[in-house]
């Protein structure tokens, strides 16, 4: 590697984790910075989180640390780590390691602490994620990662089929990083995910969902889906049945696993790399139900009664097992149940929208709306060719959604002019249910756009 990629990377070095490796040397031990930012850093990403990795044992980190004035946290000291915290921000450090035996395929059953940092660097999962910097020594790659990050290739250290076998997490950390560095996957390595991605089934669902939830905040869902579906479909079962799922319908052109990829893509398109994650979870599974609710009429078409609703029970279902933190799998799970509910650019059918959305997830609703929008808009375009009109209807809607929020859309009891007492008051009624039905009665009506959100208009409704 060039001396100018090296004086860069020692430049743009965090001065608070270049404290943590000076003063571990300068007590006589080893450190480097691994992993994750020195990857980001050769690729000109320098933001990432600082690793240490270094030859003292972990008592013995924690000790000079704090001689030198450090924080330390004793965060993870079965496998030798230790968080330094410098100036409010943290450093995990950890004792050269490598991985003893995983016979549960899930946690190696015992870490051993090694001297030699090429052995710490061994264990790594990816050549990309196994080269260590100091910003003297430069930049340690003993399996060619540097040559790799700028191919974009990921390629297992050492031999791949025994590395997933040792632990087939590994299998979907290749996927996301190929989807994150925008690289392809190394033919044996490859050959390898295939073989080993039914192992997932032994992985421990959170840690899957972490990787899944990473796989889909690349924005590039819809290669993991064209290119990796073995390993997606091992990841979340519920996906398996879409491929090849002839849909028999004149409004698709492709089978459910195709057309998906393309709402994946679709998502990210409309916002510009920037949708969130309710929505990249939405597209991935907006169709999910969709096999299982497929039936043909007479003349041989397909039909899928019940889809979206039997999609969000699958939805909630696999974001639940996942441990998909509760907002997001809400959010997601309310647009897969809307994303074929019918909507036209009027003032009242967004204000039905907005409450349709507010039901499933109060609170929610004006942020979703887009969401709902841009996951329909990418619907339509991911259809049959004659859909595209239906597309660009979208962009009317968005308007009329935009005009209406502006002018301060009612869509909650509580956006109405008038409250519970009004209700008891002019309509001399008791406290209690009758006031909540009088109340959503006069929401229908202004809904509808057939009385203003006006006080003096509905107290005169309220009276008549
Ligand atoms: P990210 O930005 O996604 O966090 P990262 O490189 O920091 O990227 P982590 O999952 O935080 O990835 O792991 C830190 C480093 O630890 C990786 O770069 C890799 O070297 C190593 N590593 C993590 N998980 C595994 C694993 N399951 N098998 C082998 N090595 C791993
Ligand atoms: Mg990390």
């Amino acid at each position: 590697m060039s001396g100018d990629i090296e004086a860069r990377l020692a430049r743009e070095l965090p001065g608070y984790a270049r404290r943590v490796v000076d003063a571990l040397e300068a007590a006589g031990h080893e450190a480097w910075v691994v992993g994750g930012w020195v990857r980001d850093a050769l690729l000109g990403r320098p933001g990432h989180d600082v690793d240490v990795t270094t030859s003292a044992p972990w008592q013995e980190t924690a000790r000079v640390l704090r001689a030198a004035g450090i924080e330390v946290h004793e965060t993870g000291t079965a496998h030798g780590t230790v968080t330094a915290v410098v100036d409010g921000r943290s450093v995990e450090t950890t004792t050269y390691r490598v991985e003893g035996a995983y016979s549960d395929r899930r946690h190696p059953d015992e870490v051993r602490f090694v001297t030699d940092v090429r052995e710490d660097l061994a264990r790594r999962d990816f050549t990309v994620n196994a080269m260590a910097f100091h910003p003297e020594r430069g930049l340690l790659d003993p399996f060619g990662g540097e040559k790799d990050l700028a191919a974009r290739v990921i390629r297992a250290v050492g031999e791949p089929r025994r590395r997933f076998g040792e632990d087939a997490l590994r299998v979907l950390r290749a996927v996301r990083f190929a989807c994150r560095l925008d690289a392809a996957i190394e033919p044996a390595t490859q050959e390898a995910l295939v073989a080993c991605a039914p192992e997932l089934d032994q992985i421990a669902r959170e840690r899957i969902g972490q990787e899944m939830d990473g796989i889909l905040a690349t924005g590039r869902a819809a290669w993991a889906l064209r290119h990796e579906f073995a390993v997606m479909a091992a990841a979340v079962p519920e996906l398996a049945p879409m491929a090849g799922f002839d849909q028999r319908s004149p409004y698709h052109a492709h089978d459910v696993l195709e057309h998906t990829a393309r709402v994946c893509a679709g998502v990210e398109e409309f916002t510009g790399g920037g949708a969130s994650q309710a929505l990249r979870w939405a597209a991935l599974l907006h169709d999910v139900a969709k096999p299982e609710c497929w039936s043909e009429d007479v003349s041989g078409r397909g039909h899928f009664f019940g889809h979206p609703e039997a999609g969000a029970r699958t939805a909630r279902r696999v974001m639940a097992r996942l441990a998909i933190p509760g907002d997001v799998a809400r959010a997601a799970a309310a647009l897969v149940l809307l994303h074929d509910f019918e909507i036209q650019a009027t003032a009242p059918s967004m204000r039905r929208m907005l409450a349709e959305l507010e039901r499933s997830c109060p609170g929610q609703a004006r942020r979703l709306a887009f969401d709902l929008l841009d996951l329909k808009r990418s619907d339509a375009v991911a259809k049959a060719p004659q859909c595209m009109g239906y597309a660009v209807e979208l962009d009317r809607m968005t308007r009329a959604l935009r005009a209406e929020l502006a002018a301060g859309a009612v869509w909650r009891v509580g956006d109405l002019a008038v409250g519970g007492a009004d209700v008891i008051r002019e309509r001399g009624i008791e406290p209690g249910p009758g006031v909540g039905m009088v109340l959503a009665q006069l929401l229908a009506t202004v809904m509808e756009g057939e009385l203003p959100n006006d006080r003096d208009a509905q107290l005169a409704w309220l009276r008549w």
